[in-house]
C-alpha cells in the first residue's frame, strides 16, 4: 500500500524548547496583569489552541476559570473560507467577567473579529486576546492582540494543535508544511 501523504512535507519551524520557553513567558506576562481576587475566564478556542491552552494555563499564577468555544473557518485545505462558524458555544455566562480569548493563530483576523463581536455582545467586564502565533502578512481586518507568542512569516504551519485536514495536531513542535504538488491548496 502506498503512503497517501507522501507528497506532504513538514520542516521544523518552532522547536518544543522555543515553544515552552515562550509560553511560560507569556503566562508570566498575563499573570502580572490578572485581578488578584477574581478569577479570569480563559476561553480555549477549539480545535487549534488546545495544546497551547493547556501549557499556558499550567503556568498562569492567579485564579482562573476554564471555558471552551469551537469555531471553524477552514473547511480543509490551507486557506480560510472567510465564513466563520460557531461549532461549540460556551457553557458559562461571561457577563461582567474578565475574559481572555486564547487562540492558536491570527491570520486574516476574520475569526478573531467574529469572536470579539460575539463575545462583546455578552457584556464581559474586560475582553483580551492572547494568540500563540500572528501572521500579519495576510491581515484582512485589524484585531487587537494583547498577548502574542510569535509573529511569523506567511507560511502554513502545523503541529502543537494546528492541523492540516485534521492531521498533525499531535506534533509537539510547529513545522511549516509544503507539498510536492499544488493540488492540496
Ligand atoms: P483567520 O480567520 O485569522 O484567517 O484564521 C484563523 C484560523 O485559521 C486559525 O484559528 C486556524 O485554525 C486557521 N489557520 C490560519 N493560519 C493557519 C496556518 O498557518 N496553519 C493552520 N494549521 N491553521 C491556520
Amino acid at each position: 500500500m502506498t503512503n497517501p501523504y507522501a507528497h506532504e512535507h513538514i520542516a521544523p519551524y518552532l522547536t518544543q524548547e522555543q515553544l515552552s520557553e515562550r509560553v511560560s513567558k507569556l503566562a508570566a506576562e498575563i499573570s502580572a496583569d490578572l485581578q488578584p481576587y477574581e478569577s479570569t475566564i480563559f476561553i480555549c478556542v477549539l480545535n487549534g489552541s488546545f495544546m497551547f491552552y493547556a501549557d499556558l494555563l499550567k503556568h498562569i499564577e492567579g485564579p482562573t476559570n476554564t471555558a471552551f468555544l469551537g469555531v471553524s473557518s477552514y473547511e480543509g485545505g490551507t486557506s480560510t473560507t472567510g465564513a466563520v462558524r460557531l461549532t461549540l458555544d460556551l457553557t458559562i455566562d461571561i457577563t461582567g467577567r474578565d475574559v481572555i480569548i486564547v487562540e492558536d493563530i491570527v491570520d486574516t483576523g476574520l475569526t478573531m473579529s467574529y469572536l470579539l463581536e460575539s463575545l462583546r455582545s455578552r457584556k464581559p467586564r474586560s475582553l483580551k486576546v492572547c494568540t500563540l502565533l500572528h501572521k500579519p502578512a495576510r491581515k484582512k481586518i485589524d484585531v487587537p492582540i494583547d498577548y502574542c507568542g510569535f509573529v511569523i512569516e506567511d507560511v502554513f504551519v502545523v503541529g502543537y494543535g494546528l492541523d492540516f485536514n485534521q492531521r498533525y495536531r499531535d506534533l509537539p513542535y510547529i513545522g511549516v508544511m509544503s507539498f510536492d504538488d499544488e493540488q492540496a491548496s
